[in-house]
């Protein structure tokens, strides 16, 4: 209290000692008319400080020595001549504007200077909250700010990247990995201030590859081949799901799939009842491709949906590209046409007995007809991923399949079981196959070699034996409904 009173005390007295210096200097003015005038003042207005922080000169007005000082530590003042000084603001660490006086003092007079420093702005736009969607995905992402900030993303799975605009960013969203939502939080910060940004993002619904336009399953894809093939099999309520099994020429799911309870034999592999070419298999019909009553897809969806031909499954293997994909979980290979149109087929495994084997790993989709190799073996689409493999192959009928329906006319397709064939010098005769779903004719060029039609999709060939040392050569042409495919016999010559 006493230091406090004496302090005042003499603050008095120098005042008094100015304010008498000031008088006498004033008196002595020049013309005597005007009282002489002292003064010290900004010249020009004082901008508000920038929220960043600034270094930057105040040009002053005076005509007298001067000294400056200021009241706010975070604000710097100096003179740097007699008519300007120079102010350094600090950043504003607060979203709160500031105010500093910065005092002017000379001979008797004192001028205040008020500064005002802006607060921080900084804050996402849109909020504090933000929803997107399964799919990967890309957003720009709009900063109200006055400051230079950073930006972080505490999610591996949300990805940030600054452009040339400080008050935009891109934020790129991978796709879901998971039928949960997930959440992940951006951070902008700046001046000690920060903002958040809480992004969640729905986990993957029925078709997180965005096949299809809706979720009202089944649509028909187009793959560029004339057959339309469903998005999904028979049973299943989305792309990714196994729907159900049957075996071929049943169209009703079972609980356990067995010769014994097979609907067309009498319990064992010799007793066919339906779908038999050969007398010691069964009752013959000489059927080979299922009737609408034993199309599952048929049966199943009605319209004009049926399983597919094999040579539908053959122009899809043939025009597509087929990847390994897994749908949460779920593997599967996706197909993807020259148009962009994509099919997922889901490795469902097969019902054998009463077991489910080999799901995630085989996937066995049923073909409308036999495969051509006794009564016991219907043609099958084959998805073996574990090989990567997807070719057309043949399961016994009594196994519980998957089906993926088709509908409308495959384009013409043609192809031989090979494209070249070699043969020794000596006579030969051999059945030929042909995968085709045309009525084709073929021909060849040399007298040596005989070529017949056997069935839709077969040909005999017959050679001559060759009596010259060199190895000669035919060529086979199958064409038909516009399509043509050569296979190039090369037969031995003799002792070689
Ligand atoms: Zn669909």
């Amino acid at each position: 209290m006493s230091h406090s009173n004496s302090s005042t005390s003499l603050r008095h007295t120098l005042w008094l000692v100015l304010a008498v210096f000031c008088l006498t200097a004033c008196d002595s003015g020049s013309n005597g008319t005007d009282a002489p005038y002292y003064y010290v003042r900004p010249e020009g207005d004082i901008e508000t400080i920038p929220a960043s922080g600034i270094t930057t000169t105040i040009p002053i007005e005076t005509n007298m020595v001067f000294s400056v000082s200021c009241d706010a530590p975070w604000l710097k003042v100096v003179k740097t001549n007699l008519v300007i000084i120079e102010i350094t603001a600090e950043p504003n660490p607060s979203r709160e504007e500031r105010k500093a006086i910065v005092t002017l003092s000379g001979e008797d007079k004192k001028s205040y200077i008020e500064l005002t420093q802006e607060g921080v702005r900084l804050s996402f736009q849109q909020g504090g909250s933000m929803d997107v969607a399964a799919r990967g995905s890309k957003h720009s992402v709009n900063v109200a700010c006055n400051i230079g900030y950073v930006v972080e993303s505490n999610a591996s799975w949300l990805i940030v990247e600054r452009t040339d605009a400080a008050e935009t960013f891109n934020l790129y969203v991978s796709p879901a990995d998971s039928q949960s939502a997930r959440t992940g939080t951006i951070t902008i910060s700046g001046n000690s201030c920060t903002d958040e940004l809480t992004v969640t993002q729905a986990g993957y619904g029925p078709d997180p590859l965005g096949l299809c336009p809706g979720d009202n399953h089944p649509h028909a894809v187009d793959m560029g081949i004339g057959v339309m093939f469903a998005c999904c099999n028979v049973g299943a309520d989305t792309p990714a799901d196994y729907g159900d099994y049957f075996a071929w020429g049943e169209t009703v799911p079972k609980s356990t799939y067995t010769i014994q309870n097979y609907k067309w034999c009498n319990g064992n592999t010799w007793s066919y009842t339906k779908y038999n070419s050969w007398s010691s298999e069964g009752t013959v019909d000489n059927l080979t491709h299922l009737e609408a009553a034993d199309d599952a897809a048929h049966v199943n969806w009605g319209g004009d949906w049926r399983m597919p031909e094999h040579t539908d499954m053959a122009l899809l293997i043939d025009n597509g590209t087929w990847e390994l994909t897994s749908i949460g979980g779920q593997n599967g290979y996706l197909v993807t046409a020259d148009n962009s149109n994509r099919l997922f087929l889901p490795a469902a495994g097969y019902r054998d007995g009463a077991r489910l084997s080999a799901v995630g790993s085989r996937g066995i989709y049923l073909n409308a007809s036999l495969s051509g190799n006794g009564a016991s073996w219907a043609s099958i689409l084959y998805l073996k991923l574990i090989e990567a493999s997807h070719t057309i192959d043949g399961c016994s009928r009594e196994v519980g399949m998957s089906v993926r329906p088709a509908r409308g006319t495959a384009i013409p397709y043609l192809r031989p079981a090979a494209s070249e064939l070699e043969i020794g010098a000596s006579a030969y005769t051999r059945g030929f196959s042909v995968v085709t779903n045309v009525d084709f004719t073929v021909s060849t060029d040399a007298t040596w070699l005989t070529v017949t039609k056997t069935t839709a999709s077969s040909v005999n060939i017959s050679a001559t034996a060759n009596t010259s040392t060199s190895a000669r050569t035919a060529i086979v042409t199958f064409s038909g409904n516009g399509v043509t495919a050569i296979l190039t016999v090369v037969q031995a010559g003799v002792g070689s």
